[in-house]
């Protein structure tokens, strides 16, 4: 028993044990992202995405402000990082569709992501689950409502307009 404890607060000690990051964690650190642009987005919707491989940030970006770059975008607007077989954790629905910017969804699957965890669908019934079905008939695994919310009460506004 003693030799466990020892363990344990070796591995603490170490930070092994504490720095294995759970989605809450980074769905969380997405909203927090996506709230950095509050009042800077107009109407469109606060939007926040981390990128990860084996549970560390690869990359990170959030829509920082009204017309500016989808979130998925920024995140590689400093450099390319490559992220082929990550998990993604995004606060809204993929976009779909080209339109003011290209599609986010095709954007994920040209990156070759693996698996992407979103907290809420787009309320906007021009997108509503379509980015979601991109995805998925690209063969990426597909997690909704994590945090869904949270992030509905970060985009009041945004949710309200489309009621
Ligand atoms: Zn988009």
């Amino acid at each position: 028993m003693s030799f466990f404890i020892c363990t344990l607060n070796l591995l603490k000690g170490q930070g092994f044990y504490l720095k294995i990051r759970t989605d809450i964690d980074f769905m969380r650190e997405a909203l927090m992202l996506a709230s950095q642009a509050k009042d800077k987005v107009g109407h469109d919707p606060l939007v926040g995405v981390v990128f990860t491989k084996n549970r560390h940030v690869i990359t990170k970006g959030f829509h920082e402000k009204l017309f500016g770059l989808h979130a998925e975008f920024s995140a590689f607007k400093e450099q390319d990082f490559d992220v082929e077989g990550s998990t993604v954790y995004v606060t809204l629905e993929p976009c779909a569709h080209d339109d003011y910017f290209p599609s986010c969804a095709q954007f994920l699957i040209r990156k070759k992501v693996k698996k992407v965890v979103i907290a809420s669908l787009d309320p906007n019934p021009i997108e509503n689950g379509d980015g979601v079905q991109l995805l998925k008939k690209a063969g990426i695994e597909v997690v909704t409502g994590l945090m869904d919310a949270e992030n509905r009460l970060l985009n009041l506004n945004y949710f309200e307009r489309f009621k």
